[in-house]
């Protein structure tokens, strides 16, 4: 059969905490033509602790990419069609690898992972100087959440590490690093890279000076010789050196959550989505300024289109626990077979019965930053049951983003008209209304819900050098939006609000 042209397409590889996916989109029309996505296992080894395997996580990678290039050839597109890849992932999750025999020196560290609360209690009593030389460098609170800690106990703790770094064979990286490095040759050759977005994670770079610190790697311990070379969003990194797409340039990376701003299309001033996955993560557009939060946000970077292109910033408000509480329902209580099917408990009840349920697994996140907090379920009556937790939880993720967006409202000065969102939860319908009611403001979803990849699609496609994206609204006109009104009264949406707080309140200072 005759395969037919659609112009130059573009891939993204989307790596998250739950699945890895990779997906092609026209770059004329922004279209979504196919896709694989494949779970990605998290382990649990003692509470608290959250690791991944590195392999298998770009064995996932090649994985998605062969049978997305098989279900391309099914449909009678041609692959050499594909211009570029793009690379969007979980922040922070901290790899250590030997770049000698390419081998993993541990599991990834994942960024959910508190195995680092001590670690950051010591270094809190040695910051030098005021209390905000990390914030005022990093844009971000001495946490757990962030890859300087996480190294620093790899470095503490696990003999190979330290070996392979008195030996100059270690290589440090966020998942971006490792999957480029790995894709581009790995040990014949692989590109040992970050980008600025990635870069702004890990507590160790100059989100001013656009370079790793020297003051910084100094306090937190690091070797600033294992540390990847840091590079623009949109650039060409280097080539695929196997697979379907062998000789295709990685030419976009972006943290997931900067991919879905930029996916979003957000590149005014004042522009915000909010993405609901594992956590959830509400980005606002701060343009050349780095805005610093009065209230429990982070700074970060936002996106560098390009080697000779401005930086841009974001506020940040960061929930950790958003659609891990579903998953958590899943596998640890049972009560749901699959995370759709929330909806379907939800939906019987139409309400929590006044239960609250605030999944402070991993501490609270923004604003809050309270490590000290824990899990609570509370309000329960003989009349609960698992439907009326089911509404809980989804009550919770709109709950969290309510407080990250008064937050925003408040270090902006301008109150969000409408909220953006995208991420796996937005499928869910009941989520999306509820939302809706708890903001008293409408959201709004795109038709396309895969904006993280689509916008690691378009950083790679609008690469000097290869050029198939403008990044102008037209390119994306295959997206439409859907709209959720309010439908309840702000009265009512308060009251509900305020309880919620208390029992935010009750969750703190569980643990000590
Ligand atoms: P990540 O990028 O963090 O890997 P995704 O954007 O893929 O996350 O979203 C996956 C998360 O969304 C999982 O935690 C899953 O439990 C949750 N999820 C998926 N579908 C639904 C749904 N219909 N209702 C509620 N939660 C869902």
């Amino acid at each position: 059969a005759k395969k037919a042209v659609l112009g130059p397409l573009v891939g993204a590889v989307d790596q998250g905490t739950s699945s890895t996916r990779f997906l092609v989109f026209n770059s004329k029309t922004a279209e979504l033509l196919s896709h694989h996505q494949v779970e990605i296992k998290q382990e649990f080894p003692r509470e608290g602790w959250v690791e991944q395997d590195p392999k298998e996580i770009l064995q996932s990678v090649y994985e998605c990419i062969e049978k997305t290039c098989e279900k391309l050839g099914q449909l009678n597109i041609d692959i050499s069609n594909i211009k570029a890849i793009g690379v969007s992932n979980q922040r922070e999750t901290t790899v250590v690898w030997d770049k000698v025999t390419g081998e993993p020196l541990y599991n990834a560290v994942v960024w959910l992972d508190l195995r680092t609360q001590s670690t950051v209690e010591n270094l809190s009593k040695r910051i030098p100087g005021n209390n905000n030389f990390v914030k005022s460098k990093t844009g971000l609170p001495l946490s757990t959440y962030f890859s300087a800690v996480k190294l620093r106990w790899l470095l503490d703790n696990v003999k190979k590490v330290q070996e392979a770094v008195e030996e100059n064979r270690a290589l440090f990286g966020t998942i971006d690093s490792w999957l480029i490095w790995s894709l581009t040759g790995g040990i014949h050759g692989g590109v040992h890279c970050t980008d600025v977005t990635n870069a702004s994670r890990t507590m160790l770079f100059n989100i001013h000076s656009l370079e790793w610190d020297k003051e910084l790697c100094e306090f937190f311990g690091i070797p600033m010789e294992i540390l990847p070379n840091v590079r623009s969003s949109s650039e060409i990194y280097g080539l695929m050196k196997a697979g379907a797409l062998e000789g295709v340039p990685i030419s976009g990376c972006l943290g997931d959550q900067s991919a879905a701003l930029v996916g979003q299309m957000c590149f005014q001033d004042g522009q915000a989505k909010n993405t609901y996955g594992t956590g959830c993560f509400l980005l606002c557009n701060t343009g050349h300024k780095c805005v610093f939060s009065e209230h429990g946000l982070l700074t970060t970077i936002a996106y560098k289109l390009g080697r000779d292109k401005p930086v841009y910033y974001a506020l940040e408000g960061s929930v950790a626990i958003a659609g891990a509480v579903i998953r958590w329902l899943r596998d640890n209580l049972g009560i749901i077979k699959s995370s759709e099917e929330i909806e379907k408990l939800a939906k019987e009840v139409g309400t929590s019965y006044g239960c609250y349920f605030v999944p402070a697994f991993s501490g609270l996140y923004a604003p809050y930053w309270e490590p000290s907090a824990r899990g609570i379920i509370c309000g329960l009556t003989q009349f609960t049951n698992k439907c009326h937790i089911a509404f809980a939880a989804l009550e919770a993720v709109c709950f969290q983003t309510r407080e990250i967006l008064d937050a925003m409202n408040r270090d902006c000065g301008i109150p969000l008209s409408h909220l953006q969102v995208d991420g796996g939860m937005t499928s869910n319908k009941i989520l999306m209304q509820l939302q809706a009611d708890i903001l008293y403001i409408p959201v709004v979803k795109p038709s396309m819900p895969e904006t993280t990849a689509l916008g690691a699609a378009m950083a790679a496609g609008a690469a000097e050098g290869v050029g198939v994206w403008s990044l102008e609204p037209e390119d994306l006109s295959a997206v439409t939006m859907e709209r959720f009104e309010p439908q309840i009264n702000a009265e009512e949406s308060e009251i509900r609000y305020s309880t919620w707080k208390k029992a935010v309140m009750k969750s703190i200072g569980w643990v000590t």
